[in-house]
């Protein structure tokens, strides 16, 4: 992963104050909590928070929130105006970064270093990047004597996972007021608690009110506001399941929307490959954020010649391997952020092992409390296996074998899925080949799991559409404008 800047050691959980129970954020203000459900910490399912279900009313108080200010402040904004409340936040999420990674860390599940290192400096990068547009994009477009002129659609309304709370909404928030969109987000209710966090953040930047509005709840209250007329546009990242359903429930209106979805990632290794760094990369790969990673190379493509040396080498690197309390900086697993999450894991771990597939884990002592799920890896997977065409979303990878190069891609591409995709060679020829010839949205050679907020990302078939990050991520945000001005001589 590429690291940052700035972001100091989080110590302890004493570095966040929780409170007992959490309103919705709607036009500048927490509302009082009411008919809520509780977040937990999934490393030993504690209760950190009650959080409140919001209902269609208040997603309906929201989005009048955001026309509001969309119609009498954010879209009157010039663009260098909005990019200072940017560059505020961004400075705002580094100043707080150990708050974010510690509260994270609790309601994910995911290990310390991880929301430290990744999530909070790369959030805060997004901020700072969409700062850097807002003003770009006006130069673009804002001829005074008419031309073709980029404009935001309105009012968005954003849904995301439990997977990266933060970045997810930094992902979704940023270009969306940078190009002068006003928010409605609902995060995922297993993670809800940095969103409220960063509420605060909005508060300490005097972003005006109703620009970004958090509403809570489970998938009714997405329900609620991607059926809401006011919503001019949907931003949906999570499972293909429900970004199908959303795209059925739109298509008898003209809302546009960017469906960001699931992944099946092939990691493929050739014979020529330097095993040290590719099985790093097939580690981080499927084992970082726990496998619970949208474009985790989940499925291991080896060459048949060096099977079992890359396989002997990557079981000794499991070894050592550290899975445990997601608080000590030293685990390198954390816990799986939910008790439903976890048994879709062992289900299709199971139906792997009945199908034929060889299951084996590292020595470990899971905790005794909380959702944990052993580093595995599945040998003698086929290609018809549901371990090689379902997303497991989990610690687990599945190891196919090919022999040439053609059979490698066709393996690769064989599945519904088209997000991400990852090559290990020392020909430079044949990465450029594999380059062209694979269905993925993002393809890493040498490398893997390297985001940026220059680079766009989203995915072939069913993994979405829609791009997210870099110039095409702003080009969801923004519909185009032609006018035209005739020309007459003086008067
Ligand atoms: P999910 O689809 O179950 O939920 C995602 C969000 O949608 C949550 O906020 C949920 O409350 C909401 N939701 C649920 N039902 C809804 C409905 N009917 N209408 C509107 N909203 C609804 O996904 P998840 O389990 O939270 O996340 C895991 C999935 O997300 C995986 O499939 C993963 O691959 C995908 N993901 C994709 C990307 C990407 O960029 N392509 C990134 C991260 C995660």
């Amino acid at each position: 992963m590429s690291k940052f800047e700035y972001a100091p050691a989080p110590e302890s959980r004493a570095v966040v104050t929780l409170k007992k129970s959490y309103g919705l954020y709607i036009d500048g203000a927490f509302t009082r909590p009411k008919d809520t459900f509780e977040t937990i910490n999934p490393a030993d399912e504690t209760v950190l928070a009650e959080v409140s279900q919001a209902s269609p009313k208040d997603v309906d108080k929201a989005v009048a929130a955001a026309r509001r200010a969309f119609d009498e402040v954010w879209g009157r904004l010039s663009g260098a105006e909005r990019g200072k409340y940017l560059f505020r936040i961004a400075r705002i999420l580094q100043e707080r970064a150990r708050e974010f990674a510690v509260l994270e860390t609790l309601d994910n599940g995911k290990p310390i270093k991880e929301t430290r290192d990744v999530d909070v400096p790369i959030a805060a990068a997004h901020f700072f990047y969409h700062a850097g547009w807002a003003d770009k994009l006006e130069f673009a477009g804002l001829a005074p004597t008419g031309g073709v002129a980029p404009r935001p659609h309105g009012v968005v309304g954003q849904i995301i996972p439990w997977n990266f709370p933060l970045l997810m909404l930094a992902w979704k928030i940023a270009p969306a007021l940078a190009t002068g969109n006003t928010v409605v987000l609902k995060p995922a209710e297993t993670t809800p608690l940095t969103a409220l966090l960063f509420a605060e953040v909005c508060e300490q930047a005097d972003l005006p009110p109703g620009v970004v509005n958090i509403v809570t709840g489970d998938g009714r209250t997405g329900e609620a506001l991607v059926e809401h007329p006011g919503v001019d546009k949907i931003a949906f990242t999570g499972s293909t399941e429900v970004g199908k359903a959303i795209a059925r429930r739109i298509a008898g209106t003209a809302k546009k929307a960017t469906l960001e979805l699931g992944g099946k990632a092939a990691n493929i290794v050739f014979d020529d490959a330097p095993i040290d760094q590719a099985v790093e990369g097939i580690v981080n790969g499927i084992f970082f954020n726990q496998g619970q990673v949208c474009c985790a190379g989940s499925r291991l493509l080896v060459q048949e010649s060096v099977h079992d040396a890359v396989i002997g080498r990557l079981k000794r690197r499991l070894e050592t391997l550290r899975v445990g309390d997601p608080m000590d900086k030293n685990s390198d697993l954390g816990a799986i952020n939910s008790r439903a999450q976890l048994d879709r894991i062992t289900t299709l771990v199971d139906a792997g092992v009945a199908e034929g597939a060889e299951r084996w884990s590292p020595d470990c002592t899971l905790p005794a409390r909380g959702f944990w799920f052993p580093p595995t890896v599945l040998t003698g997977v086929s290609q018809t296996h549901r371990v090689a065409t379902e997303e497991i979303f989990g610690p687990v990878l599945s190891v196919l074998t090919f022999r040439t190069p053609q059979e490698a891609v066709a393996k690769a591409n064989n599945t519904s899925y088209g997000l991400s995709a990852g090559v290990w060679t020392e020909k430079g020829s044949r990465i450029l080949w594999m380059a062209d010839q694979l269905r993925a949205g993002v393809v890493w050679a040498n490398t893997f799991n390297r985001f940026d907020p220059t680079s766009p990302f989203g995915g072939y078939k069913e993994s979405g559409y829609g791009r997210e990050g870099g110039r095409h991520g702003l080009e969801a945000y923004v519909t185009t404008s032609t006018s035209a001005v005739t020309t007459g001589a003086p008067r």
